[in-house]
């Protein structure tokens, strides 16, 4: 199969329209990182994502509509709560997970009784969205437990023969998946952070958990406990505090031969020294929109990739660190 990678306009959204409707698959661009859309009503389509991915068949994918579309036929109850935070975040970077109706296939849900629904910011995703008209199922459009993509060339070094369209539109903003919130009970709760945080929703909603996994507990978002965001070089992972550590295996590696890169934030790029960085910027919001470019851009070029984690921890940086954790750690 021949892969085109089109930009987004009238006749890209009609092709990108008639393969949706004939069953296939169409990465397109959203807020957060890459999508693999299929007809959320098309059992066959939205299992061949999971084939084409390689995604374990117990992990559900998240249905996309247009800030216009009515979820009421999508999912039985919405709590007062998931209004407002609709209100305050959409379109935006959160999924709120529902009670489903069960009127999309199945093997959207995995055969799980609740649905997942976000609606993007992102003008190409809208776009899109409001062209085809449908729910859209779509996880990330990377190969599964690689580094989800953040621009259509991503895209492409995973999926290129396999699927017949990337729509483009530039690289992702956000940088990172959605914020994964359950609306399912009293009180929202945090299933996968991201970039609309716990005291963002909780200062809309008056409170909101946090997701932890018990020990013998059947997990409630099967996706985090899956090896995710991998590079395909050898890592290593510093806290802030070691970083002196992190520069010092790097100059060993260095003086061995080694093709080492050191991943860090503009401040610690500057105090360490090295030659080889890869820089995810300064503020919080440039290192979420910059984690997987320049881990994608670091596999390229290095055997080893020494990350040192940013200095803050809260906030953003929650969802940041549960990736490059997984990533690197
Ligand atoms: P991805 O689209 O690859 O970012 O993965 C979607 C994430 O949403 C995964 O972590 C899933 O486990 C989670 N998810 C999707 N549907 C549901 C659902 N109905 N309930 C809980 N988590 C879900
Ligand atoms: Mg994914």
């Amino acid at each position: 199969m021949n892969t085109e990678i089109l930009t987004i306009d009238d006749k890209s959204l009609m092709l990108a329209e008639k393969i949706i409707k004939g069953g296939g698959v169409v990465a397109f661009p959203t807020e957060t990182v890459y999508g693999l859309a299929a007809n959320a009503y098309d059992t066959a389509a939205v299992e061949s994502i999971f084939a084409i991915k390689g995604r374990p068949n117990d992990n559900p994918l998240i249905v996309h509509v247009h800030e216009e579309y009515d979820i009421s036929s999508l999912v039985s109850y919405i709590p007062e709560y998931a209004k407002l935070l609709a209100k305050a975040f959409l379109p935006g970077p959160l999924t709120m997970v529902y009670k489903s109706r069960c009127t999309v296939s199945t093997a959207v849900s995995c055969g799980g009784d609740t649905l997942a629904i976000r609606i993007p910011s992102h003008e190409g995703a809208q776009r899109f969205l409001k062209h085809v008209g449908l729910p859209i199922a779509a996880p990330s459009a990377n190969v599964s437990k690689h580094v989800s993509p953040v621009t259509a060339i991503h895209v492409f070094d995973d999926l290129n023969g396999k699927i017949p369209l990337i729509l483009d539109g530039g690289k992702c903003s956000g940088g990172i998946e959605s914020t994964v919130l359950d609306c399912t009970g009293e009180v929202p709760c945090v299933l996968r952070s991201g970039l609309v945080t716990r005291d963002m929703i909780a200062a809309v909603a008056g409170s909101c958990d946090e997701y932890v996994l018990k020990d013998g507990e059947r997990v409630r978002s099967p996706g985090i406990k899956y090896k995710h965001y991998s590079p395909k070089c050898q890592t290593a992972l510093f806290d802030y505090d070691d970083r002196q550590s992190a520069f010092s295996l790097y100059k060993e590696k260095e003086n061995a031969g080694v093709k080492v890169w050191l991943m860090c934030d503009s401040g610690v790029a500057d105090e360490s020294g090295c030659a080889n960085v890869l820089d995810f910027g300064e503020t919080e919001y440039e290192i979420a929109a910059n984690l997987y470019d320049k881990l994608r851009e670091g596999e390229q070029v290095a055997e080893l990739i020494i990350a040192v984690a940013p200095k803050k921890q809260d906030g953003v940086m929650v969802g940041v660190m549960n990736r490059l954790k997984k990533a690197c750690g």
